[in-house]
């Protein structure tokens, strides 16, 4: 059986030993103990009565009184530790909650030292009981915290994944679409574009977004894209035009351009997105079908020129031979000697005769374009100008013409040729949008409008074009200002509308450009 040496410490030289010893066992909140396996008392030294609120006075109890105190959750735990150690005679080391009578609750990390009999017997344990609670609170706030940081990190994670799973699908859809993109600044200098884009000029990023597109533009398109895109960025709105694009290999292609600015929630522009549409092979067909057109219309009329000019040299040239012959014949009298007055007089009058036969022959012409070969029905001018309008729709897309019809509902019905009056029509219209080509600095707009008046229905077909020309012979036949012009368009609307019993007559607009009207009586 082990001696318990506590008798040592009431010797004198220990006494200030043991001062020094119970104020770092406060400060460290570690107390010593020894258990008594025989006697089952455990003795201890003060801090180990402040840990487990026992008595301050006592400094020995049973061993049953720790074990009490010891958490209910951890007591079995603590007592099978504590058995395991004696049996194995080894070192203990635990830790454990004990509640105290107060209801508080502290964490004790116990260690001890098993001390042998001279025969090898165990005959207790010696030694220390910290009060852990500061740090078991510490820890649990850290493990807490950390839990938190672990979790948020795992959120983060996962957000970050799922952003760049997102960003990861936009630039694929971005860089496999079958367009190109662009994006701008917002003062228009060009900040991305997209692989399709380089791909088709040819292009580093780098040289790309330094020149923009400029570098990449069509000569003849150069000038007005870039007007048009300054004016679009000055005034933020989106636009949309046409321009053909070189493409690797040197060909210039046509492309639809939309371009919208992006806006921050205060409405300034912070972007530009834009998007060119590959249009070359639509056009091309368009400009084809429209060069077809146009040859059929050029021989349709140069046939009916050829025709008629062929039929009116027929029909005048025997008047006109006859002419000629007689004034040979009266030169020939006045200069015989003496001269043949008597003659010289018949055959003037026979000239006279030749001539008036000429001018009736003329006449006859004109009426072919006149009131003779009109064939009358019921006609209501509203829907003649919904036709002639869906038939240019195509040619007014293509020269970016906008069409405005200003039409009243309350028109009565003419009496008219359909077919003549929608030519009629069509050819104003025609001029009219004529007229508008090479107009950049505004809209281009045809407007058609149709009214009552008192002596009919008026017709008016307005332009913003170039203006009226000088002089007064726009209505003449044969005459044009424009290179591939047949000057036959005024002609025969005018004669068409003559033919009707109304009239046409051409204005300046109210600004730009020129009105054309003409007035169709209404039957009483
Ligand atoms: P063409 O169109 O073949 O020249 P037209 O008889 O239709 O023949 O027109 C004769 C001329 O009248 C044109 O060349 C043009 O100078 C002038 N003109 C016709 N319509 C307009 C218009 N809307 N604006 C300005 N000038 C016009």
């Amino acid at each position: 059986m082990g001696q318990i040496r506590v008798s040592k410490w009431a010797r004198p030289e220990y006494q200030t030993h043991q001062a020094f010893l119970l104020e770092a066992q406060r400060l460290s909140q570690t107390g010593s103990w020894k258990h008594d396996l025989a006697s089952g008392l455990v003795t201890f030294t003060p801090e180990v009565a402040r840990i487990f609120a026992f008595d301050p006075t006592l400094n020995a109890v049973p061993a049953q009184f720790f074990f009490e105190r010891i958490h209910p959750e951890d007591r079995e735990a603590e007592a099978a530790n504590y058995g395991r150690a004696i049996s194995t005679k080894s070192d203990l080391r635990s830790e454990y909650r004990i509640c105290l009578p107060d209801g508080s609750i502290k964490h004790v990390y116990n260690t001890g030292h098993p001390e042998m009999t001279d025969e090898g017997e165990i005959a207790g344990y010696v030694g220390t009981a910290m009060d852990v609670t500061e740090q078991s609170q510490a820890t649990a706030k850290l493990e807490s915290a950390l839990g938190e940081i672990r979790h948020l990190t795992e959120r983060l994670k996962a957000e970050n994944l799922a952003l760049g799973e997102r960003e990861h699908e936009l630039n694929l859809i971005v860089e496999t679409i079958p367009g190109l993109i662009w994006c701008a600044a917002p003062a228009g200098e060009v900040t991305y574009v997209n692989r399709q884009v380089l791909e088709y000029c040819g292009a580093s990023r780098e040289s790309f977004t330094a020149n923009g597109w400029a570098d990449f533009l069509h000569p003849d398109d150069l000038a007005v894209t870039l007007s048009l895109w300054a004016r679009a960025v000055e005034r933020e709105e989106p636009h949309e035009m046409q321009y053909r694009v070189r493409r690797f290999d040197g060909e210039y292609r046509w492309f639809q351009v939309v371009g919208h600015p992006a806006r921050n929630p205060q409405g300034q522009v912070i972007r530009w997105y834009g998007l060119l549409i590959d249009i070359h092979d639509r056009k091309c067909a368009e400009e084809t079908m429209r060069q077809a057109e146009g040859r059929l219309a050029r021989a349709t009329q140069l046939a009916a020129v050829g025709e008629l000019s062929a039929s009116i040299a027929h029909e005048v040239n025997q008047p006109l031979a006859a002419v000629v012959a007689n004034a040979h014949a009266a030169l020939r009298w006045l200069s015989a000697e003496p001269p043949n007055i008597a003659r010289a007089v018949e055959a003037a009058e026979r000239i006279l005769r030749d001539g008036k036969e000429a001018s009736a022959i003329v006449q006859r012409i004109r009426s072919l374009f006149g009131r003779g070969s009109v064939e009358k029905v019921s006609v209501e001018i509203n829907s003649v100008i919904a036709e002639v309008l869906t038939v240019l729709q195509t040619e007014t897309m293509r020269k970016g013409v906008r069409i405005e019809t200003m039409l009243a509902d309350d028109l009565p019905t003419l009496e008219g040729d359909r077919v003549q009056l929608q030519q009629l029509v069509l050819n104003l219209a025609l001029n009219g949008i004529e007229a508008m080509d090479g107009i950049l600095s505004r809209p281009k707009t045809l407007t058609v409008s149709s009214a009552r008046s008192d002596a009919g229905v008026v017709v008016s077909v307005e332009d913003c074009g170039a203006g009226l020309p000088e002089g007064d012979k726009m209505f003449e036949s044969f005459f044009t200002t424009k290179p591939e012009g047949m000057g036959m368009g005024l002609a025969i609307s005018s004669s068409i509308a003559e033919a009707h019993g109304g009239k046409l007559w051409a204005e300046p607009g109210q600004t730009y450009g020129a009105v054309f009207r003409f007035v169709l009586p209404v039957k009483p």
